[in-house]
């Protein structure tokens, strides 16, 4: 049988698209993935839908497995004709065993590429604004491991040249031993008020940042319930200018938002609070259920050039029908001459990533008012006009559309079923306040939401509600949930702008 090949792939130091793009390629690549502790998790999503995915953390004691255990496994993959990736945070060859693997690989004669990545201390760096070699303070950076700093035994680590130290060093693994660690340097010559850092889970939106100096920092960090995984850095550039810290000056950094939307639209929201500093708190409340195989339907798209107009109501409306149109071995030429509607912006721009570029795009969220539009803006008088939409869409366009002269048939591609998840958890944490948001994108995630959440939990007034827009707020104002911002925009950026603005101006912080 063909031997397998192995990627040592450096994850990157936390947030996920910070892999490099040929860790990236390499995922995609993968039938197995063995994934480190500290390896985002949410990096699966390069790997393929059938791709194994094995978590092996090695601390003893967790029923896990030993470095040994992970050796074996990842040669017996390997052996058996996988491509493997092996999946480790941060950079694979700083502190990440990286030549425990190798070896055993190339004892077992199996070929191995070793992928880089940002190691945490690079990226605590650019995400904390500390610049490990400001040309001002610091012409040298030294990697420690802060493992062995306990006890006077013997050490690896050269604590007499580390006291003398005039550049910045950067300790891994330090955080249980800062004690000893500060104690070692200032014994060595370090002076005390040496400036001192550290920076835990950094570039998550959980990342914090404590400074102090060298014989203080050891107990801030203990007043301040600091937890691993962090970086201690010591140095003059340690004490650097605020203003550099861009990352936790975003107006959505650290804030707890909640999404309710079905999975895969979870997925593409959470980027985007991500991508505002936010912590995204998934909770999928509906399930989105393609209708495609009706006959209804499949009826209809034998005969879709017939139509003048194609109307489509939602992104998911759009996304189902063409992996139907696809599955179906047919592309966006079924659609002949008819002309396509959208309504609104994010059912537009689904429409272009496959292809079709709508002919009118009313800005409304009522079917009323993309009816009237539409009859302003074409006549539609026996025109014949196909509604694409979800099996519970209100029926006011159908009639404001019938009432204009036209033909109209109305086909579900899909409905939004509830889901039911462990809200257990969820609940608890809006009792205890620790969530900022609570976000609803249509009324059926509203409906998904309060089928498993009391609504007291969220009128507390220890969280914000946030909706897309005014047919959304309206359900959550039927429900007496009391709703902070409405999206201006009915679209996931323009939610979370409405958010952004609402923390700008009446924030919490
Ligand atoms: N190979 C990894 C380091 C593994 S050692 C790398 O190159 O980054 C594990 C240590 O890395 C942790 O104890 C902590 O000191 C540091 N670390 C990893 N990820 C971190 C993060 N997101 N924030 C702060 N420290 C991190």
């Amino acid at each position: 049988m063909k031997k397998g090949f192995v990627y040592l792939v450096g994850a990157g130091p936390g947030r996920a698209d910070l892999i490099t793009v040929r860790g990236a390629e390499v995922l995609k690549a993968a039938d197995c993935v063995l994934c480190d502790k500290l390896a985002n998790p949410a990096l699966l999503r390069f790997a393929g839908k059938d791709t194994e995915v094995l978590h092996v953390p090695k601390r003893i004691g967790e029923g896990s497995s030993t470095q040994d255990d992970i050796n074996r496994l990842i040669v017996e993959k390997a052996l058996a004709g996988k491509t493997v990736v092996r999946l480790k945070g941060g950079d694979p060859c700083i502190f990440g065993r990286a030549s425990d693997e190798l070896t055993v690989l190339n004892e077992a004669g199996i070929g191995f590429e070793v992928v880089p990545g940002v190691t945490a201390g690079v990226g605590m760096a650019a995400y904390a604004g500390i610049m490990l070699t400001d040309k001002n303070h610091s012409s040298q950076v030294m990697f420690v491991t802060g493992h062995e700093a306990t006890g006077k035994q013997h050490t690896a680590i050269d604590w007499d040249v580390l006291g003398k130290f005039s550049g910045t060093i950067v300790f891994y693994m330090g955080i249980g031993n800062l004690d000893s660690i500060t104690q070692r340097l200032i014994e060595n010559g370090m002076s005390e008020d040496t400036p001192a850092g550290l920076v835990a889970n950094a570039t998550f939106p959980t990342q914090r940042v404590v400074k102090a100096s060298l014989n203080t920092i050891s107990e801030e960090c203990k007043r301040q319930k600091v937890e691993s995984p962090a970086l201690v850095v010591i140095g003059a550039v340690a004490n650097s200018d605020d203003q550099l810290n861009w990352f936790m000056k975003k107006p959505l950094f650290g804030r707890n938002i909640v999404i309710t939307r079905d999975v895969a639209g979870n997925i593409d929201f959470a980027d985007k609070i991500i991508d505002r500093g936010g912590n995204p708190i998934q909770f999928a409340t509906i399930k989105i259920k393609p209708m495609t195989d009706s006959n209804e339907f499949l009826l209809t798209l034998a005969k879709l050039s017939q139509y003048d107009w194609i109307i489509f109501t939602s992104g998911n409306g759009v996304t189902t029908f063409f992996y139907a149109l696809e599955e179906l071995g047919k592309d966006a030429r079924a659609f002949g001459s008819a002309k396509v509607a959208a309504i609104g912006r994010m059912t537009a721009n689904k429409l272009t990533e496959f292809g079709i570029r709508a002919d009118f795009v009313p800005d409304v969220f009522t079917g009323r008012e993309l009816g009237r539009q539409l009859i302003g803006f074409a006549n539609l008088h026996d025109k014949k006009i196909l509604l694409l939409r979800s099996a519970i869409a209100s029926n006011e366009l159908v009639e404001v559309l019938t009432d204009g002269g036209a033909q109209v048939d109305n086909v579900a591609v899909y409905t939004a079923a509830e889901e039911k998840s462990d809200s257990a958890w969820l609940a608890e944490g809006l009792a205890e306040g620790t969530i900022d948001w609570v976000t609803f994108a249509s009324p059926s995630s509203v409906d998904g939401f309060f089928g498993q959440i009391d609504t007291d939990l969220v009128n507390s007034g220890k969280v914000k509600v946030a909706s897309i827009g005014p047919v959304t707020s309206g359900r959550l104002e039927e429900l007496g949930i009391a709703v902070d911002v409405t999206a201006a925009e009915h679209t996931i950026d323009g939610l979370l702008n409405a958010i952004e603005h609402e923390e700008i101006h009446n924030g919490f912080s």
